[in-house]
Protein backbone atom coordinates (compact mmCIF):
# COMPACT_ATOMS: atom_id res chain seq x y z
CA UNK A 1 0.00 0.00 0.00
CA UNK A 2 1.44 3.00 -1.12
CA UNK A 3 2.26 5.06 2.43
CA UNK A 4 2.24 9.11 1.57
CA UNK A 5 4.70 10.84 3.51
CA UNK A 6 3.91 14.45 2.91
CA UNK A 7 1.09 16.47 3.65
CA UNK A 8 0.77 19.69 1.93
CA UNK A 9 -1.94 21.10 4.89
CA UNK A 10 0.30 24.31 5.38
CA UNK A 11 -0.74 25.48 1.65
CA UNK A 12 -4.06 25.64 2.67
CA UNK A 13 -6.24 28.85 2.52
CA UNK A 14 -7.13 28.64 5.88
CA UNK A 15 -10.67 27.40 5.66
CA UNK A 16 -13.43 28.52 7.86
CA UNK A 17 -13.65 25.92 10.70
CA UNK A 18 -17.24 24.56 11.44
CA UNK A 19 -17.22 23.43 15.44
CA UNK A 20 -20.02 24.33 18.23
CA UNK A 21 -18.21 27.54 18.89
CA UNK A 22 -18.18 29.44 15.36
CA UNK A 23 -21.83 27.97 15.00
CA UNK A 24 -23.03 29.34 18.36
CA UNK A 25 -20.68 32.69 17.19
CA UNK A 26 -22.54 33.47 14.27
CA UNK A 27 -25.93 32.54 15.59
CA UNK A 28 -25.19 35.60 18.27
CA UNK A 29 -24.10 37.55 15.63
CA UNK A 30 -27.44 36.61 13.12
CA UNK A 31 -25.24 34.35 11.39
CA UNK A 32 -23.42 36.98 9.35
CA UNK A 33 -19.93 36.56 8.04
CA UNK A 34 -20.39 32.59 7.08
CA UNK A 35 -17.54 31.94 4.40
CA UNK A 36 -18.63 31.00 0.60
CA UNK A 37 -18.00 27.16 1.06
CA UNK A 38 -16.34 27.20 -2.53
CA UNK A 39 -15.14 30.18 -4.66
CA UNK A 40 -16.19 30.65 -8.09
CA UNK A 41 -13.36 32.17 -10.01
CA UNK A 42 -13.09 32.92 -13.73
CA UNK A 43 -12.48 29.96 -15.46
CA UNK A 44 -8.58 29.90 -17.11
CA UNK A 45 -7.74 28.69 -21.01
CA UNK A 46 -5.07 26.58 -19.34
CA UNK A 47 -4.68 24.23 -16.14
CA UNK A 48 -2.21 21.49 -14.77
CA UNK A 49 -4.69 19.07 -14.31
CA UNK A 50 -8.20 19.14 -15.55
CA UNK A 51 -11.00 16.55 -14.00
CA UNK A 52 -14.38 16.17 -15.81
CA UNK A 53 -17.35 15.79 -13.43
CA UNK A 54 -18.13 17.30 -9.92
CA UNK A 55 -19.14 14.23 -8.45
CA UNK A 56 -17.86 12.16 -5.87
CA UNK A 57 -15.25 10.65 -7.62
CA UNK A 58 -13.81 14.06 -9.47
CA UNK A 59 -13.96 16.20 -6.25
CA UNK A 60 -12.38 13.30 -3.88
CA UNK A 61 -9.40 13.13 -6.96
CA UNK A 62 -8.86 16.79 -6.60
CA UNK A 63 -8.78 16.90 -2.72
CA UNK A 64 -6.12 14.56 -2.94
CA UNK A 65 -4.31 15.96 -5.54
CA UNK A 66 -4.07 18.22 -3.67
CA UNK A 67 -3.43 17.00 0.13
CA UNK A 68 -1.12 14.09 -0.87
CA UNK A 69 1.03 15.24 -4.28
CA UNK A 70 0.58 19.05 -3.77
CA UNK A 71 -1.11 19.74 -7.07
CA UNK A 72 -3.17 22.23 -6.87
CA UNK A 73 -3.15 24.00 -10.60
CA UNK A 74 -6.45 21.53 -10.97
CA UNK A 75 -9.85 22.63 -12.55
CA UNK A 76 -13.04 20.56 -11.46
CA UNK A 77 -15.48 20.75 -15.15
CA UNK A 78 -19.16 20.09 -14.00
CA UNK A 79 -21.42 20.96 -16.50
CA UNK A 80 -24.54 21.13 -13.99
CA UNK A 81 -24.31 21.93 -10.66
CA UNK A 82 -21.76 20.27 -7.84
CA UNK A 83 -23.28 17.33 -6.83
CA UNK A 84 -26.41 17.12 -8.96
CA UNK A 85 -25.00 13.90 -10.68
CA UNK A 86 -25.38 10.27 -9.31
CA UNK A 87 -23.56 11.14 -5.84
CA UNK A 88 -26.87 12.95 -4.82
CA UNK A 89 -28.96 10.18 -6.39
CA UNK A 90 -27.57 7.03 -4.72
CA UNK A 91 -29.14 5.35 -1.60
CA UNK A 92 -26.28 6.30 0.83
CA UNK A 93 -24.96 2.62 1.68
CA UNK A 94 -21.57 2.06 2.30
CA UNK A 95 -20.27 -1.61 2.16
CA UNK A 96 -17.60 -3.69 1.44
CA UNK A 97 -18.86 -7.41 0.79
CA UNK A 98 -17.60 -8.16 -2.30
CA UNK A 99 -15.90 -11.21 -3.84
CA UNK A 100 -12.98 -10.93 -5.57
CA UNK A 101 -9.53 -10.46 -4.02
CA UNK A 102 -8.80 -7.88 -5.93
CA UNK A 103 -12.05 -5.92 -4.81
CA UNK A 104 -12.20 -6.70 -1.43
CA UNK A 105 -9.55 -4.62 -0.01
CA UNK A 106 -9.61 -2.03 -2.21
CA UNK A 107 -13.38 -1.62 -0.77
CA UNK A 108 -11.99 -1.91 2.87
CA UNK A 109 -9.55 0.48 2.94
CA UNK A 110 -12.59 2.81 1.15
CA UNK A 111 -14.47 2.41 4.73
CA UNK A 112 -11.65 3.18 6.50
CA UNK A 113 -11.34 6.15 4.98
CA UNK A 114 -15.06 7.01 4.98
CA UNK A 115 -15.02 5.94 9.25
CA UNK A 116 -12.64 9.50 9.80
CA UNK A 117 -13.42 11.50 6.86
CA UNK A 118 -15.92 13.70 8.62
CA UNK A 119 -12.84 15.03 10.94
CA UNK A 120 -10.65 15.10 8.00
CA UNK A 121 -12.93 17.05 5.99
CA UNK A 122 -14.25 19.71 8.95
CA UNK A 123 -17.64 18.15 7.78
CA UNK A 124 -20.51 16.64 9.19
CA UNK A 125 -21.11 13.72 6.63
CA UNK A 126 -23.75 12.22 8.97
CA UNK A 127 -21.71 8.78 9.05
CA UNK A 128 -24.31 6.03 10.48
CA UNK A 129 -22.73 2.85 10.67
CA UNK A 130 -25.45 0.72 11.06
CA UNK A 131 -24.70 -2.70 9.41
CA UNK A 132 -26.35 -4.67 6.75
CA UNK A 133 -28.45 -7.55 6.83
CA UNK A 134 -28.62 -9.87 3.45
CA UNK A 135 -32.22 -11.83 3.41
CA UNK A 136 -31.62 -14.88 1.72
CA UNK A 137 -34.09 -16.88 0.05
CA UNK A 138 -32.46 -19.55 -2.08
CA UNK A 139 -29.64 -22.09 -1.90
CA UNK A 140 -27.79 -20.85 -4.95
CA UNK A 141 -27.58 -17.42 -3.43
CA UNK A 142 -26.96 -18.61 -0.07
CA UNK A 143 -23.68 -20.77 -1.24
CA UNK A 144 -22.65 -17.63 -3.15
CA UNK A 145 -23.07 -16.15 0.01
CA UNK A 146 -21.11 -18.52 1.76
CA UNK A 147 -18.27 -18.31 -0.48
CA UNK A 148 -18.26 -14.61 -0.18
CA UNK A 149 -18.21 -15.03 3.67
CA UNK A 150 -14.87 -16.81 3.68
CA UNK A 151 -13.24 -14.35 0.81
CA UNK A 152 -14.07 -11.59 2.74
CA UNK A 153 -12.83 -12.73 6.04
CA UNK A 154 -9.34 -13.24 4.53
CA UNK A 155 -9.34 -9.56 3.83
CA UNK A 156 -10.64 -8.93 7.36
CA UNK A 157 -14.30 -7.59 6.02
CA UNK A 158 -17.15 -8.62 8.34
CA UNK A 159 -19.79 -10.59 6.92
CA UNK A 160 -21.23 -13.22 9.72
CA UNK A 161 -24.89 -15.81 9.69
CA UNK A 162 -27.63 -14.64 11.60
CA UNK A 163 -30.36 -17.27 12.19
CA UNK A 164 -33.88 -16.91 11.07
CA UNK A 165 -34.96 -15.92 14.49
CA UNK A 166 -32.15 -13.50 15.43
CA UNK A 167 -32.79 -11.91 11.94
CA UNK A 168 -36.59 -11.05 12.75
CA UNK A 169 -35.61 -9.80 16.17
CA UNK A 170 -33.48 -7.23 13.98
CA UNK A 171 -36.02 -6.58 11.19
CA UNK A 172 -39.45 -6.33 12.85
CA UNK A 173 -41.38 -5.50 10.00
CA UNK A 174 -40.04 -8.10 8.03
CA UNK A 175 -43.13 -10.33 8.78
CA UNK A 176 -43.37 -11.81 4.70
CA UNK A 177 -41.31 -15.07 4.12
CA UNK A 178 -42.90 -17.17 6.37
CA UNK A 179 -42.56 -21.36 5.25
CA UNK A 180 -45.48 -21.14 3.42
CA UNK A 181 -44.58 -18.42 0.92
CA UNK A 182 -43.40 -18.40 -2.31
CA UNK A 183 -39.95 -17.49 -1.55
CA UNK A 184 -39.30 -18.37 2.20
CA UNK A 185 -36.17 -16.80 3.71
CA UNK A 186 -33.67 -19.80 4.51
CA UNK A 187 -30.61 -17.64 5.81
CA UNK A 188 -29.36 -14.24 6.41
CA UNK A 189 -25.89 -12.58 6.51
CA UNK A 190 -25.00 -9.61 8.99
CA UNK A 191 -22.12 -7.52 7.37
CA UNK A 192 -21.42 -5.42 10.24
CA UNK A 193 -19.38 -2.68 8.77
CA UNK A 194 -21.87 -1.77 6.05
CA UNK A 195 -22.47 2.45 6.73
CA UNK A 196 -24.89 4.79 5.76
CA UNK A 197 -23.94 8.05 4.97
CA UNK A 198 -25.36 11.48 4.18
CA UNK A 199 -24.76 11.50 0.39
CA UNK A 200 -24.78 15.40 -1.28
CA UNK A 201 -22.49 16.23 2.22
CA UNK A 202 -19.54 14.23 0.57
CA UNK A 203 -19.83 16.10 -2.53
CA UNK A 204 -19.79 19.05 -0.59
CA UNK A 205 -17.20 17.88 2.14
CA UNK A 206 -14.75 17.60 -0.52
CA UNK A 207 -15.27 19.84 -2.45
CA UNK A 208 -14.84 22.59 0.08
CA UNK A 209 -11.79 21.16 1.30
CA UNK A 210 -10.50 20.71 -2.45
CA UNK A 211 -11.05 24.56 -2.67
CA UNK A 212 -9.57 25.12 0.47
CA UNK A 213 -5.99 23.92 -1.33
CA UNK A 214 -6.79 26.23 -4.41
CA UNK A 215 -8.47 23.99 -6.60
CA UNK A 216 -11.02 25.70 -8.92
CA UNK A 217 -14.82 23.93 -9.26
CA UNK A 218 -16.49 25.48 -12.16
CA UNK A 219 -20.14 24.72 -12.66
CA UNK A 220 -21.99 24.95 -15.61
CA UNK A 221 -19.33 24.41 -17.80
CA UNK A 222 -20.32 21.45 -19.88
CA UNK A 223 -17.40 19.33 -21.85
CA UNK A 224 -18.64 18.90 -25.66
CA UNK A 225 -15.28 17.38 -26.88
CA UNK A 226 -12.48 15.91 -26.13
CA UNK A 227 -8.77 17.26 -28.10
CA UNK A 228 -5.92 15.23 -29.26
CA UNK A 229 -2.66 17.40 -30.23
CA UNK A 230 -0.49 15.91 -33.16
CA UNK A 231 1.24 13.83 -30.97
CA UNK A 232 -1.78 12.00 -30.08
CA UNK A 233 -1.71 13.12 -26.72
CA UNK A 234 -4.53 14.66 -24.94
CA UNK A 235 -4.33 18.35 -25.22
CA UNK A 236 -7.50 19.87 -23.72
CA UNK A 237 -11.35 20.24 -24.08
CA UNK A 238 -14.36 22.10 -25.95
CA UNK A 239 -16.59 23.41 -23.48
CA UNK A 240 -20.31 25.52 -24.05
CA UNK A 241 -17.54 28.62 -21.91
CA UNK A 242 -14.85 28.32 -24.83
CA UNK A 243 -11.30 25.95 -25.10
CA UNK A 244 -9.55 24.78 -22.01
CA UNK A 245 -5.94 23.40 -22.43
CA UNK A 246 -4.38 20.60 -19.84
CA UNK A 247 -1.62 17.95 -20.52
CA UNK A 248 -3.52 15.61 -17.79
CA UNK A 249 -7.67 14.99 -17.91
CA UNK A 250 -9.36 12.89 -15.68
CA UNK A 251 -12.40 11.53 -16.48
CA UNK A 252 -15.16 11.13 -13.54
CA UNK A 253 -18.25 11.63 -15.57
CA UNK A 254 -20.56 8.40 -14.39
CA UNK A 255 -22.78 7.18 -17.05
CA UNK A 256 -21.39 10.05 -19.16
CA UNK A 257 -17.82 8.30 -19.93
CA UNK A 258 -18.22 6.94 -23.22
CA UNK A 259 -19.94 9.99 -24.51
CA UNK A 260 -16.31 12.13 -24.27
CA UNK A 261 -14.69 8.93 -25.14
CA UNK A 262 -16.39 8.58 -28.43
CA UNK A 263 -15.38 12.33 -29.29
CA UNK A 264 -11.45 11.28 -29.81
CA UNK A 265 -12.35 7.81 -31.06
CA UNK A 266 -11.54 5.87 -27.85
CA UNK A 267 -14.01 2.89 -27.24
CA UNK A 268 -14.37 1.48 -23.71
CA UNK A 269 -15.98 -2.01 -22.54
CA UNK A 270 -18.81 0.46 -20.63
CA UNK A 271 -22.77 0.38 -21.01
CA UNK A 272 -25.06 2.67 -19.50
CA UNK A 273 -28.23 2.22 -17.59
CA UNK A 274 -31.04 3.50 -15.44
CA UNK A 275 -30.79 2.45 -11.54
CA UNK A 276 -33.50 4.02 -9.48
CA UNK A 277 -34.84 4.60 -5.98
CA UNK A 278 -37.88 6.10 -4.26
CA UNK A 279 -38.60 6.98 -0.99
CA UNK A 280 -41.44 7.20 1.62
CA UNK A 281 -43.50 9.42 3.61
CA UNK A 282 -41.07 9.69 7.13
CA UNK A 283 -42.51 7.48 9.95
CA UNK A 284 -41.12 6.28 13.52
CA UNK A 285 -38.14 4.61 13.17
CA UNK A 286 -38.18 1.32 12.41
CA UNK A 287 -35.40 0.25 11.10
CA UNK A 288 -31.87 0.58 12.39
CA UNK A 289 -29.75 -1.55 9.70
CA UNK A 290 -29.55 -1.99 5.94
CA UNK A 291 -31.95 -4.73 4.46
CA UNK A 292 -30.59 -6.14 1.34
CA UNK A 293 -33.03 -8.99 -0.19
CA UNK A 294 -30.80 -10.61 -3.56
CA UNK A 295 -33.54 -12.75 -4.29
CA UNK A 296 -36.24 -10.33 -4.77
CA UNK A 297 -33.71 -7.68 -6.11
CA UNK A 298 -34.82 -5.23 -3.94
CA UNK A 299 -33.16 -3.34 -1.08
CA UNK A 300 -33.91 -0.41 1.94
CA UNK A 301 -33.35 1.76 4.65
CA UNK A 302 -34.57 4.54 6.75
CA UNK A 303 -32.94 7.84 6.52
CA UNK A 304 -32.49 10.42 9.74
CA UNK A 305 -36.09 11.84 8.78
CA UNK A 306 -37.80 8.84 8.80
CA UNK A 307 -38.13 7.81 5.11
CA UNK A 308 -38.13 4.27 3.97
CA UNK A 309 -35.35 4.67 1.36
CA UNK A 310 -35.42 2.13 -1.59
CA UNK A 311 -33.71 0.92 -4.30
CA UNK A 312 -34.07 -1.78 -7.13
CA UNK A 313 -33.05 -3.44 -10.20
CA UNK A 314 -31.86 -1.39 -12.94
CA UNK A 315 -33.84 -1.38 -16.01
CA UNK A 316 -32.72 -4.08 -18.24
CA UNK A 317 -32.27 -1.91 -21.26
CA UNK A 318 -29.53 0.49 -21.96
CA UNK A 319 -30.31 4.31 -21.42
CA UNK A 320 -29.68 7.72 -19.88
CA UNK A 321 -32.83 8.23 -18.27
CA UNK A 322 -32.84 10.19 -14.90
CA UNK A 323 -36.50 9.19 -13.88
CA UNK A 324 -38.15 5.59 -13.23
CA UNK A 325 -39.72 2.95 -15.25
CA UNK A 326 -43.31 1.87 -14.57
CA UNK A 327 -42.25 -1.79 -14.52
CA UNK A 328 -39.24 -1.20 -12.48
CA UNK A 329 -40.88 0.34 -10.25
CA UNK A 330 -43.95 -1.83 -9.58
CA UNK A 331 -41.14 -5.21 -9.55
CA UNK A 332 -39.48 -3.02 -6.31
CA UNK A 333 -42.52 -2.29 -4.62
CA UNK A 334 -43.98 -5.97 -5.16
CA UNK A 335 -40.98 -7.63 -4.16
CA UNK A 336 -40.95 -5.14 -1.12
CA UNK A 337 -44.42 -5.98 -0.04
CA UNK A 338 -43.37 -9.55 -0.44
CA UNK A 339 -41.34 -9.13 2.55
CA UNK A 340 -42.75 -5.88 4.57
CA UNK A 341 -46.60 -6.46 3.88
CA UNK A 342 -47.19 -3.80 6.48
CA UNK A 343 -45.65 -1.23 4.26
CA UNK A 344 -48.34 -0.88 1.75
CA UNK A 345 -49.96 1.82 3.93
CA UNK A 346 -46.69 3.73 3.45
CA UNK A 347 -47.66 7.15 1.17
CA UNK A 348 -44.25 7.34 -1.38
CA UNK A 349 -43.19 10.77 -1.81
CA UNK A 350 -40.10 10.94 -4.27
CA UNK A 351 -38.67 8.77 -7.15
CA UNK A 352 -35.57 9.59 -9.10
CA UNK A 353 -32.50 8.08 -11.18
CA UNK A 354 -29.46 8.06 -12.33
CA UNK A 355 -27.43 6.75 -15.52
CA UNK A 356 -24.36 4.76 -14.40
CA UNK A 357 -21.64 2.85 -16.84
CA UNK A 358 -21.14 -0.91 -16.00
CA UNK A 359 -18.00 -2.81 -17.46
CA UNK A 360 -18.59 -6.84 -18.20
CA UNK A 361 -17.36 -7.84 -15.04
CA UNK A 362 -19.15 -5.24 -12.95
CA UNK A 363 -15.47 -4.08 -11.84
CA UNK A 364 -14.76 -0.20 -11.84
CA UNK A 365 -11.79 1.01 -14.31
CA UNK A 366 -9.22 3.19 -12.83
CA UNK A 367 -6.71 3.66 -15.50
CA UNK A 368 -4.79 5.43 -17.75
CA UNK A 369 -6.19 4.94 -21.75
CA UNK A 370 -4.42 4.50 -24.65
CA UNK A 371 -4.07 8.52 -24.92
CA UNK A 372 -1.30 9.74 -23.43
CA UNK A 373 -2.37 12.04 -21.28
CA UNK A 374 -6.34 10.76 -20.76
CA UNK A 375 -7.31 9.25 -17.40
CA UNK A 376 -10.78 7.64 -16.42
CA UNK A 377 -12.28 6.59 -13.40
CA UNK A 378 -15.59 4.62 -14.66
CA UNK A 379 -17.97 1.57 -14.38
CA UNK A 380 -18.90 2.89 -10.60
CA UNK A 381 -21.72 0.67 -10.76
CA UNK A 382 -22.04 0.88 -6.39
CA UNK A 383 -19.62 3.73 -6.49
CA UNK A 384 -20.52 6.18 -3.88
CA UNK A 385 -19.02 3.58 -1.24
CA UNK A 386 -15.92 3.55 -3.40
CA UNK A 387 -15.39 7.92 -3.35
CA UNK A 388 -12.51 7.58 -0.96
CA UNK A 389 -10.58 5.12 -1.82
CA UNK A 390 -11.47 5.83 -5.71
CA UNK A 391 -10.67 9.52 -5.56
CA UNK A 392 -7.07 8.68 -3.12
CA UNK A 393 -6.40 6.10 -6.05
CA UNK A 394 -6.78 8.04 -9.01
CA UNK A 395 -5.00 10.86 -7.51
CA UNK A 396 -2.05 8.75 -7.08
CA UNK A 397 -2.42 7.51 -10.63
CA UNK A 398 -2.51 10.99 -12.67
CA UNK A 399 0.42 12.52 -10.22
CA UNK A 400 2.75 9.17 -10.55
CA UNK A 401 1.79 7.83 -14.15
CA UNK A 402 1.64 5.12 -11.89
CA UNK A 403 -1.00 2.73 -10.32
CA UNK A 404 -1.68 2.57 -6.48
CA UNK A 405 -1.53 -0.99 -5.44
CA UNK A 406 -5.04 -0.86 -4.84
CA UNK A 407 -6.28 0.28 -8.32
CA UNK A 408 -3.73 -1.76 -10.11
CA UNK A 409 -6.32 -4.79 -10.57
CA UNK A 410 -8.73 -1.96 -12.31
CA UNK A 411 -6.89 -1.04 -15.17
CA UNK A 412 -8.31 -1.30 -18.80
CA UNK A 413 -5.41 -4.04 -19.40
CA UNK A 414 -7.55 -6.63 -18.25
CA UNK A 415 -9.82 -6.28 -21.14
CA UNK A 416 -7.20 -7.50 -23.19
CA UNK A 417 -5.69 -10.14 -21.33
CA UNK A 418 -9.39 -11.30 -20.41
CA UNK A 419 -8.26 -10.75 -16.89
CA UNK A 420 -11.91 -9.98 -15.71
CA UNK A 421 -12.86 -9.41 -12.24
CA UNK A 422 -16.00 -10.99 -11.78
CA UNK A 423 -18.19 -8.81 -9.23
CA UNK A 424 -21.56 -9.28 -11.23
CA UNK A 425 -23.24 -11.45 -7.81
CA UNK A 426 -22.35 -8.05 -5.65
CA UNK A 427 -24.00 -5.52 -7.65
CA UNK A 428 -27.71 -5.10 -8.85
CA UNK A 429 -27.15 -6.07 -12.26
C1 LIG B 1 -30.64 5.16 -7.68
C2 LIG B 1 -29.20 4.92 -7.37
C3 LIG B 1 -28.85 4.28 -6.20
C4 LIG B 1 -27.51 4.05 -5.88
N1 LIG B 1 -27.19 3.50 -4.68
C5 LIG B 1 -25.90 3.34 -4.32
C6 LIG B 1 -25.56 2.86 -3.03
O1 LIG B 1 -26.44 2.63 -2.18
N2 LIG B 1 -24.25 2.67 -2.73
C7 LIG B 1 -23.26 2.96 -3.63
O2 LIG B 1 -22.10 2.72 -3.30
N3 LIG B 1 -23.56 3.47 -4.85
C8 LIG B 1 -24.84 3.67 -5.22
N4 LIG B 1 -25.15 4.21 -6.43
C9 LIG B 1 -24.07 4.51 -7.38
C10 LIG B 1 -23.32 5.79 -7.07
O3 LIG B 1 -24.20 6.85 -6.85
C11 LIG B 1 -22.40 6.11 -8.25
O4 LIG B 1 -21.66 4.97 -8.61
C12 LIG B 1 -21.42 7.21 -7.92
O5 LIG B 1 -22.07 8.32 -7.37
C13 LIG B 1 -20.71 7.61 -9.21
O6 LIG B 1 -19.66 8.48 -9.00
P1 LIG B 1 -19.78 10.09 -8.93
O7 LIG B 1 -20.33 10.44 -7.60
O8 LIG B 1 -18.47 10.64 -9.28
O9 LIG B 1 -20.84 10.38 -10.10
P2 LIG B 1 -21.69 11.65 -10.39
O10 LIG B 1 -22.17 12.31 -9.15
O11 LIG B 1 -22.72 11.25 -11.40
O12 LIG B 1 -20.62 12.64 -11.04
C14 LIG B 1 -20.35 12.75 -12.42
C15 LIG B 1 -20.52 14.22 -12.79
O13 LIG B 1 -20.06 14.42 -14.12
C16 LIG B 1 -20.84 15.43 -14.70
N5 LIG B 1 -20.70 15.37 -16.15
C17 LIG B 1 -21.17 14.40 -16.98
N6 LIG B 1 -20.85 14.70 -18.26
C18 LIG B 1 -20.18 15.88 -18.21
C19 LIG B 1 -19.63 16.73 -19.22
N7 LIG B 1 -19.69 16.41 -20.53
N8 LIG B 1 -19.02 17.87 -18.84
C20 LIG B 1 -18.93 18.20 -17.52
N9 LIG B 1 -19.46 17.45 -16.54
C21 LIG B 1 -20.09 16.30 -16.89
C22 LIG B 1 -22.26 15.11 -14.20
O14 LIG B 1 -23.10 16.25 -14.31
C23 LIG B 1 -21.99 14.68 -12.78
O15 LIG B 1 -22.15 15.73 -11.85
C24 LIG B 1 -26.49 4.46 -6.79
C25 LIG B 1 -26.82 5.13 -7.95
C26 LIG B 1 -28.17 5.38 -8.25
C27 LIG B 1 -28.51 6.13 -9.50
Amino acid sequence: MAKYSYDHDKARLSMQKYSLFSLACKTLNNHQGWRQAWRTLPLKNEYEILIIGAGGHGLATAYYLAKYHGITDVAVIEKGWLGGGNIARNTVTIRSNYMRDESIPFYVKSLELYEQLSQELNYNLMYSKRGMIDVIQTYPKLREIKRRMLSMHLHGSTYKSLDIEELRRQIPPLTGGGPDSRLPIISSMLHTDAAVCRHDAVAWGYARAADDYGVEIHQNTAVQRLLKGADGSIEGVITNRGKIRAKKIALAVSGHTTTLTDTVGLQLPLRTFNLTAFVSEPVKPLLDVIVNCPDLGVYLNQSDKGEIVIGGASDVGQSFRRDIKQDVFEDSVRATLELFPSFKRLKLLRQWGGALDIAPDATPIISKTKIPGLFVSAGWWGGFKAIPAGGLTFAHLIANNENHLLNEPFTLDRFDHLNFILESGTTAH
